[in-house]
């Protein structure tokens, strides 16, 4: 069949076409934000092809750095920039789901008042999908292609049976959100795993996530053959259950057993594009996702639209980057639109000197040379190298370390788009449609 055009609307418009998934429209109640820096062996002679010229190797995870947006109580929004392996983080990051599915097993009663109790006894349609009691009734009662007859008694029965909507209520705060129907209220569970995005997943971090959990996967000793091996679906769904429910856990503190043996029994699962691209990456309680899917343009680009409303000369920077300015551990050193513009500026960065841990020593400012840009061969203008001094200047900067610190918190926290500043909330702050959103969805389509 030939493909074709829609006709226009009446009034001219083209239709669009579009869905909406009832059960997504709550928010995340945690998203993290993520990257890592990686250790360097620089190459010479070597090639890809007849026209790459390799100039480093990546050699593991230096560096990782998170920000966990939260709208649970007993865990606050927080973040981290550690001098650790990509295994360290990926312990972190099971600590946090874990505590999290304790919150989801846990759910704070409803709290309803009298007057939300009264309209609900009067709703007239379910507040998500916006279906009446009547279709609902009739379709409880199978009703399809009625005889009049029928339409009849089914005319004389509403009165005295009615369809019951549910009182949909959050389970974190406990607030009575809405009168919904059943079907809408099942799917407006919280959801069950957190989502950690990294930028550029697929092509980069992804590897060394992988990396990390067959490690921490693996028996210490490296057997191949145990006798509780099973290939069972069933016992295996047992046995990943039993991973996230463990006595002696402190799900308030955090203080939880984390041994090869309970992340072994966890489910994992990769979407990949090809053997070495993956979309998502799922361990147990974590899903690991790549936000470059949504966001198709490389984080400078990303920084460079944020800026824009200060064009009018009445928005400050503060006001554009409200996120940054609020969370930036050296932004609240140093406060103010100065300090947070040389920060939003591509600062550049000695990847090639990220060698091993003495890295992280070296003086705040290297040799011009160091900065040039390994991935394309320029070397760094002298513009940027001017950059360099001006912003371990400006911050005070010690060594490396903490010009590396400033650096990636920038990369972790320009990723996090503020609620605010959608109107929405947590799910639609750095993307737009909360129906195709990277939180439910690997890609947008
Ligand atoms: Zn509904």
């Amino acid at each position: 069949m030939k493909p074709f055009l829609p006709a226009l609307l009446e009034n001219g418009k083209i239709p669009s076409l579009y869905f909406r998934n009832q059960g997504l429209i709550h928010d995340h109640p945690i998203v993290v934000y993520a990257d890592f820096e990686t250790y360097q062996n620089k190459l010479t002679d070597v090639t890809r092809g007849t026209h790459t010229k390799v100039l480093a190797s990546m050699n593991g995870a230096a560096s990782f750095g998170f920000y966990a947006v939260s709208s649970i109580p007993s865990i606050p929004s927080h973040g981290s920039i550690e001098r650790g392996t990509a295994d360290e983080f990926i312990k972190q990051m099971l600590v946090l789901a874990l505590r999290y599915r304790h919150v989801c097993r846990n759910p704070v009663e409803m709290k309803i008042r009298r007057r939300e109790l009264e309209e609900h006894k009067v709703a007239r349609k379910c507040y998500m999908c916006g279906r009446t009691r009547e279709s609902l009734e009739a379709e409880m009662k199978g009703e399809k292609n009625l005889t009049e007859e029928e339409e009849m008694w089914l005319a004389s029965v509403k009165s005295k049976v009615s369809y019951s909507f549910v009182k949909d209520h959050d389970h974190i705060t406990g607030r009575f959100r809405g009168s919904s129907c059943f079907t809408c209220n099942l799917k407006a569970q919280m959801p069950k795993q957190v989502i950690v995005f990294f930028h550029n997943l697929e092509s980069f971090d992804g590897h060394l996530l992988i990396e990390a959990i067959m490690r921490l996967r693996a028996h210490p000793t490296a057997q191949t053959s145990n006798e509780n091996d099973s290939d069972d679906d069933e016992d295996l769904q047992g046995l990943s259950e039993m991973a996230e429910y463990q006595d002696g856990d402190d799900y308030e503190t955090g203080v939880i057993t984390l041994d090869w043996k309970r992340i072994s029994r966890m489910r994992f699962d990769i979407i990949a594009n090809t053997s070495e691209k993956y979309m998502q990456i799922t361990l147990g309680p974590l899903v690991f996702r790549d936000s470059f899917k949504f966001k198709d343009v490389g984080l400078a680009n990303l920084i460079k639209g944020q800026r824009k409303p200060c064009k009018d000369g009445k928005t400050t920077l503060s006001e554009c980057f409200p996120i940054l300015a609020a969370n930036h551990p050296f932004l609240k050193k140093f406060p103010g639109d100065v300090s947070l513009d040389l920060i939003l500026q591509k600062v550049p960065m000695a990847y090639t000197a990220i060698t091993d841990s003495g890295y992280f020593d070296l003086p705040t400012v290297l040799p011009q040379e160091a900065y040039d840009n390994d991935l394309s061969g320029e070397p760094c203008s002298d513009k940027d190298f001017k950059l360099v001094g001006t912003v371990a200047q400006h911050f005070d900067l010690k060594d490396q370390g903490e010009y590396h610190d400033l650096y990636l918190w920038t990369d972790v926290l320009a990723l996090w788009r503020p609620c605010a500043e959608d109107g929405g909330s947590i799910a639609a702050s750095t993307f737009s449609s909360p129906s195709l959103c990277p939180l439910h969805h690997t890609r947008p389509c």
